[in-house]
């Protein structure tokens, strides 16, 4: 940890879902004072933006027309020592989580365009290393020549125990097997 603090590194953790990657990613952030970027939280912004703005998805021009109007960063809070992601610079963190934008997401990040936007802004985050990123891609699109590569799996009742709790907050009534 100490070496890994003095010569900053990019750290690119990959895996499947659930099975923990963004808790290893925030506990690395912490521990070797770098920064956390969530790429689903960006997946996640520009859909919240595509929704409130009823952009055409099917629509080419007004898809590249959404995406020139977007603004992302991730804003530092001292007093919880979290980085909160900024939409135009509006704290969108209390919007990106509602199911309407889970329902949404993986439709708007298989667009292109938007990928690319987001890749691209992914690498210009990284340009000055000491960064953990978490997400699908992050290891072998946007860092492959990332120092340390995690890729992250865990057993199936595993990862369905760990979505069944964050699913149970917010809908008492589902059942693992839904799950
Ligand atoms: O990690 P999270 O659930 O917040 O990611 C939301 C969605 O964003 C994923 O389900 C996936 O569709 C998309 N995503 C992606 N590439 C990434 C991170 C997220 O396509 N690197």
């Amino acid at each position: 940890f100490a070496s890994m603090s003095a010569h900053k590194i990019i750290i690119a953790i990959d895996g499947y879902s659930s099975c923990g990657k963004s808790t290893l990613a925030k506990e690395l952030a912490r521990k070797l004072e770098y920064n956390y970027i969530d790429s689903g939280a960006m997946y996640r912004a520009i859909t919240l933006y595509f929704l409130r703005n009823q952009v055409d998805q099917a629509d080419h021009g007004k898809v590249l027309d959404a995406i020139a109007n977007i603004n992302l960063s991730f804003v530092f809070n001292a007093q919880d020592q979290r980085s909160y992601i900024h939409l135009n610079d509006e704290d969108v963190e209390p919007y990106i989580r509602d199911m309407i934008v889970s329902e949404k997401v993986s439709e708007v990040a298989a667009i292109r365009e938007v990928r690319s936007f987001a890749v691209a802004q992914q690498k210009r985050m990284g340009r000055k290393k000491g960064i953990v990123m978490d997400g699908r891609d992050i290891g072998t699109t946007v860092f492959p020549d990332a120092e340390l590569k995690i890729f992250m799996t865990a057993d199936p009742e595993v990862r369905v125990m760990r979505r069944f709790k964050e699913m149970h907050a917010d809908n008492p009534h589902i059942t693992i097997d839904e799950v």
